[in-house]
């Protein structure tokens, strides 16, 4: 077979992008090389649907020992009692939590998308938003951050049946032992994503949510620096809320709904490959080196927001915990979407973002969200992020100048170079 030179030369087109660019994606990351070798590996050939010694295809004793080793790490990383691994994406476990915990029609109170929320978290033009009856809690106009007392005042009045704690684009820790006082007031099941900050929950840097929420979901590929996936956890099974009886007419275990849901309720094979790749990712997670590095994330989170706000930029709730911020730039004259453009420009990737109580379209918007997880994978310090924060603002104050632009790109693929990636 000719190899496909068309593909393989935008794989390499991409792969210079990657290389030469300061990545700012508050998703995004940069997985070490054997995450990538297990991803590209013979895994994919394989079919397993089912679980570890219990699969509906012959051949899988070796993706049982991988997928397995993926599980009992990923516990260990983050001191769960039950994990599954083979969510295809962030989007698909939750999509399994929902289908395990909720019938449609259901009432379920999550963060506003506009303030900081997930699609998946009942925005109307997602399946949560359709199949589900949402509600939202969002942040203060005036500081930007939760307030718990109006959570539970919403939980009280609508008495949802699942509240969802967990953002995209929230810069502060979260009090997961807050959200259980408000669940556990209405009867709600509480379901945590930590898909952004999860690296750092692993770590013990930010509140650990796995000993207050019923269930756990994350992606694996943000602050986690894994393969793109999903996973589902929880600190402890519990006999489920819904009086579903076994063959032997004992509870089921949320685990078993969990696990249910996942497949066959919403997938059928899993990714063999990509759960390998989870696997050394978690592996990676269990060592010190890591603790560094996230260590490292929220620094230079912070020293970014600092020159930020040094330079007149506004930060939603006026700086951040994690490795993300979110910046309202209505007082830089600018939409998000003009930023986006002429930092791409200069070879500085971001993302346009709604701000909290918004006048613009989500095509257009107020803000951008920046994260430090993938140019603190480059190697990347504070004073480097004060740099960055430099060109950052050359390029807004210069939004429509397009030598500057330029010129801002030589500087920044200058900083790129020799930083290690893809050894
Ligand atoms: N949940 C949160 C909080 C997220 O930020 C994201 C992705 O951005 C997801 C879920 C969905 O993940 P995926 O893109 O893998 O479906």
């Amino acid at each position: 077979m000719q190899r496909d030179e068309q593909i393989f030369e935008l794989i390499e087109a991409e792969k210079e992008r990657q290389l030469n660019g300061i990545e700012l994606i508050a998703s995004e990351n940069f997985v070490s090389d054997q995450v990538m070798e297990a991803a590209g590996s013979v895994l994919t050939n394989k079919y397993a649907e089912g679980y570890p010694g219990k699969r509906y295809y012959g051949g899988c004793e070796i993706v049982d020992e991988v997928e397995q080793i993926a599980i009992d790490r990923a516990k260990a990383l983050f001191g769960a009692e039950y994990v599954n691994v083979q969510p295809h994406s962030g989007s698909q476990a939750n999509t399994a939590v929902y289908h395990a915990c909720l019938t449609p029609g259901d009432k379920i109170l999550g963060f506003d998308l506009s303030h900081g929320g997930h699609l998946t978290h009942g925005s109307p033009v997602n399946f949560s938003g359709k199949l589900y009856d949402p509600v939202f809690y969002g942040v203060e106009q005036e500081t930007g951050v939760l307030n718990y007392d109006k959570i539970q005042e919403i939980a009280t009045k609508e008495q949802p049946k699942m509240i969802i704690a967990g953002a995209s684009a929230y810069s502060r820790d979260l009090d997961f032992e807050r959200f259980r006082v408000i669940a556990d007031s209405v009867g709600a099941i509480l379901m945590a994503d930590i898909s952004h900050p999860a690296g750092l929950i692993a770590k013990g840097i930010l509140n650990d949510p796995l000993p207050h929420c019923h269930i756990v979901t994350t992606t694996t590929h943000k602050t986690l620096r894994g393969p793109r996936g999903g996973m589902i956890m929880m600190g402890q099974d519990f006999d489920n809320p819904f009086g579903l009886k076994l063959k032997n007419g004992s509870l089921r275990k949320m685990s078993s709904l969990l696990d249910s849901a996942v497949f066959p309720g919403n997938q059928g094979g899993p990714l063999e490959h990509i759960i390998a790749a989870k696997a050394i990712a978690f592996g990676e997670a269990l060592t010190d080196d890591f603790l560094h590095y996230q260590l490292q994330v929220q620094k230079n989170a912070k020293a970014m927001a600092k020159a930020l706000t040094d330079k007149n930029y506004q930060i939603i709730s006026g700086g951040t915990d994690n490795h993300c911020m979110l910046i309202d730039l209505r007082n830089k004259n600018l939409s998000g979407k003009d930023a986006e453009q002429a930092l791409v420009k200069a070879d500085i990737t971001v993302n346009k973002n709604m701000v909290p109580f918004d006048d613009k379209s989500p095509f257009v918007t107020s803000g951008i969200r920046l994260g430090t997880s993938a140019v603190t994978t480059r190697g990347l310090k504070e004073a480097d992020m004060i740099a960055i924060v430099d060109l950052i603002d050359e390029v807004i104050c210069n939004f429509e100048d397009e030598a500057v632009l330029e010129a801002i790109k030589i500087k920044s693929n200058a900083m790129m170079k020799g930083k290690p990636l893809f050894v």
